[in-house]
């Protein structure tokens, strides 16, 4: 046991979780992070322990053997998520939706019930979500990664409440287009429509582009880091500056506005056909 800050961050093996792993042992904590591998991968000094967030059983038994090798945890960040390539909703089936909120919503709701009573029993602890912008806005051909992502917004944000009379804060980081492997790792939609063919093939060269424009990792685990540290951290926090412009036209810009712009953004039409009635 050692008197170091002790942070546990999900989906560690790669990307924005492995980022933030470094980031948090740079700044003087002691990391754990996991993968449903386990192993190695996290980068050096960062034990991987196996853990799967939509086994209710594996989320336990890794949380129990953390707590009896360093008796607490300061914290939890959930970054363990994916996403579905560019597709309708209606070309994926209720299982791939199912599946997309058992990781990035349920899996969240996983690891906060098996950490939150040792934190309560503590009076102290501070969860950060990875959200994503667009959980806060949501854009065509993502309709079930939004959706999940909006999930992650609302829970945390009555969490928030609940929880800081307990001692404990919680707060939802929102990045935006990010360097990573989360494209390669998207699932495919499982009930595709060749009536969506032309525009999926269009949407996914806009998401493509804008990917590899995206910033890098370590802008998320800045802003991570920033969370953790504050004293009176805010609920939500925009990571990179697309997704800060986004949060802002959202909060400030009409409707309207923040529609059209969507739309131009993925280079969709932006007038309506001519109703029949
Ligand atoms: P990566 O694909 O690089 O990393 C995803 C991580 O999640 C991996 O370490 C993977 O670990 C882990 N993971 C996936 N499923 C599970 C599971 N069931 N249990 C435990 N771990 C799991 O993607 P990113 O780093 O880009 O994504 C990290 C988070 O950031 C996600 O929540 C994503 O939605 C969010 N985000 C990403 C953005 C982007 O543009 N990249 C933008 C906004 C948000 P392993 O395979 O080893 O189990």
């Amino acid at each position: 046991m050692n008197n170091k800050r002790v942070a546990l961050v999900t989906g560690a093996s790669s990307g924005i979780g492995e980022a933030i792993a470094h980031k948090l042992v740079a700044a003087g904590y002691s990391v754990y992070g996991t993968s449903r591998r386990g192993g190695a991968g996290g980068g050096e000094g960062v034990p991987l322990l196996k853990l799967d967030v939509t086994d209710d059983a594996s989320v336990e038994a890794a949380i129990e053997a953390l707590l009896r090798l360093e008796g607490r945890i300061d914290l939890l960040v959930n970054n363990a998520g994916f996403g579905i390539a560019p597709a309708a909703a209606e070309e994926s089936t209720v299982e791939q939706a199912k599946a997309v909120f058992d990781t990035n919503f349920l899996g969240i709701v996983r690891m906060t019930r098996a950490v939150v009573p040792h934190m309560r029993s503590r009076g102290d602890g501070r969860i950060i979500n990875i959200g994503s912008i667009l959980g806060v806005v949501a854009v065509p051909y993502a309709a079930l990664y939004c959706a999940s992502k909006h999930a992650v917004d609302g829970y945390s944000q009555a969490l928030d409440h609940e929880l800081r009379t307990h001692g404990i804060r919680v707060t939802v980081v929102e990045p935006g287009y990010t360097k990573t492997q989360f494209e390669t790792n998207n699932l495919q939609p499982d009930a595709k429509l060749d009536v969506y063919e032309a525009i999926r093939v269009k949407v996914t060269k806009v998401v493509n582009q804008a990917m590899a424009t995206g910033d890098g990792p370590d802008v998320v685990a800045e802003v991570v880091l920033q969370a953790a540290r504050a004293e009176r951290p805010k609920l939500r926090y925009t990571a990179g500056k697309a997704a800060g412009q986004l949060q802002f036209l959202r909060s400030f810009a009409p409707a309207r506005l923040l529609d059209t712009g969507i739309r131009k953004a993925l280079k969709l039409d932006t007038k309506l056909p001519s109703q029949a009635h």
